[in-house]
């Protein structure tokens, strides 16, 4: 068996109305918590009042930070790790994310840029395109409260940091050449966060084409850690079970958001694929789905969602004994193909199966097939092509030339 190492949250509490053991849970780490929340809805469904009661009838202070409810760019970790500055953190302070991927992201970020105070932004620290400062110094305790079922962000030692080019130049007008727009992670095994209240409740007021979006989401995170060129034991346990809850149950979080067998499901799923991806990398749908919302303003999940069909058919032949392995759970035809060698027929073909099983799922959640359908303008496709060259295509089970993603690009046009 091959060397792995295994990183995630060091405490996971998962359970329907869970979050209502917020109070003792977070007095765990601190007196002072810094809430931050993006979400306009749990506002107004009580819910930030509801933990704010709990956390402060266990003694903990709360100072709630309202966020905006967007991928997070880079003026927005840069003013929030600023206001956390100005409070002077210490060793009883914590920080609680409440809201989908981009809050969770945006928190994880000021947590970790509170106490690594060298450099004056955050993009010093960005992958690809900083001054390769490093996180050093341990964050602010990070207790995340996902309330969608998606990134995973909840689990994961990476925030998704992006910058359009306005941005980059108000930012930091000495870097001029710096003006193409990117999306980049902060990255560190010291920003998992430590404690993650998975309460799938709080997914139940999840309009149906975010819930689409956002299990198509973390399905394609499983998927792509499963057969990651970086794929490891635990992860590929992990993906396993979320594949074989999630691709049931997304069909019906997205028909009816109150059933609470598939909420459950999905946010269970997400959390796994959280585990996964962060200890296996991704693959050729997220870096395509990096490029689409950095040059045309995809959500994440959508643009996962219409580049993970192509990415099954860009590694059929590399990675068909995975796929066989992945329609096994569902199609008890496919079971003996797990212990096939190479490309045989049948394990091509039960690959086939699963690879039509995603197209239906995809079709049955309202997902489009083509790339002007999620507002890619034709001009754009050469440009999507370097911007997909990001930490997770380096997953990918095989290498894609510029120019085999270029046809593919256009023929998904
Ligand atoms: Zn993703």
């Amino acid at each position: 068996m091959r060397n792995y190492s295994f990183n995630a949250p060091r405490q996971i509490v998962f359970g329907w109305g869970r979050r209502q053991e917020i109070g003792p849970l977070a007095a765990e780490f601190g007196r002072r918590a810094f809430l931050v929340s993006g979400s306009r809805t749990l506002e107004s469904r009580g819910v930030i009042d509801e933990l704010v009661a709990h956390l402060q009838s266990a003694g903990v202070d709360v100072l709630g930070f309202m966020v905006a409810s967007r991928e997070p760019q880079v003026a927005d970790v840069d003013q929030l790790v600023g206001e956390f500055r100005s409070l002077a953190p210490a060793t009883d302070d914590l920080v609680i994310a409440v809201g989908g991927g981009s809050t969770i992201d945006l928190a994880k970020a000021a947590a970790a840029l509170a106490t690594n105070r060298q450099g004056k932004s955050v993009e010093d620290f960005l992958e690809g395109v900083g001054r390769g400062l490093k996180i050093t110094a341990p964050p602010l305790p990070l207790i995340a409260l996902p309330t969608t079922a998606g990134t995973g962000s909840e689990a994961t030692k990476n925030s998704v940091i992006s910058s359009n080019s306005e941005n980059a130049d108000a930012h930091d007008a000495a870097a001029p050449h710096r003006t193409a727009p990117y999306k980049k992670s902060l990255r560190s095994e010291l920003m998992v966060p430590r404690l993650v209240v998975v309460d799938p409740e709080l997914t139940v007021s999840v309009p149906p084409r975010t819930t689409a979006f956002t299990g198509m989401d973390a399905i394609t995170q499983l998927i792509e850690s499963y057969i990651s060129r970086r794929a490891a034991p635990i992860p590929q346990s992990l993906c396993l079970h979320g594949l074989k809850l999630s691709i049931p149950a997304l069909p019906v979080a997205v028909k009816d958001g109150s059933s609470r067998e598939a909420r459950e499901a999905m946010s269970h799923a997400a959390l796994l694929s959280g585990m996964a991806l962060a200890n296996s990398g991704l693959g050729f749908a997220h870096g395509v789905a990096a490029a689409l919302g950095v040059t045309c303003n995809v959500p994440h999940g959508l643009a996962c969602a219409v580049m993970l069909p192509a990415a099954l058919r860009v590694n059929r032949e590399v990675s068909s004994r995975q796929l066989a392995e992945l329609e096994s759970l569902f199609d008890a035809g496919s079971s003996d193909v797990s212990v096939g060698r190479g490309s045989s027929p049948n394990v091509l073909a039960a690959a086939d199966r699963f690879i039509a099983r995603i197209d239906q799922l995809c079709a049955a959640v309202g997902i489009p097939t083509r790339l002007r359908d999620v507002g890619v303008p034709r001009e754009q496709l050469d440009v999507l092509v370097p911007g997909s060259r990001g930490n997770s295509m380096s997953g990918n089970p095989r290498d894609v030339s510029d120019v085999e993603l270029r046809e593919i690009l256009e023929r998904l046009w």
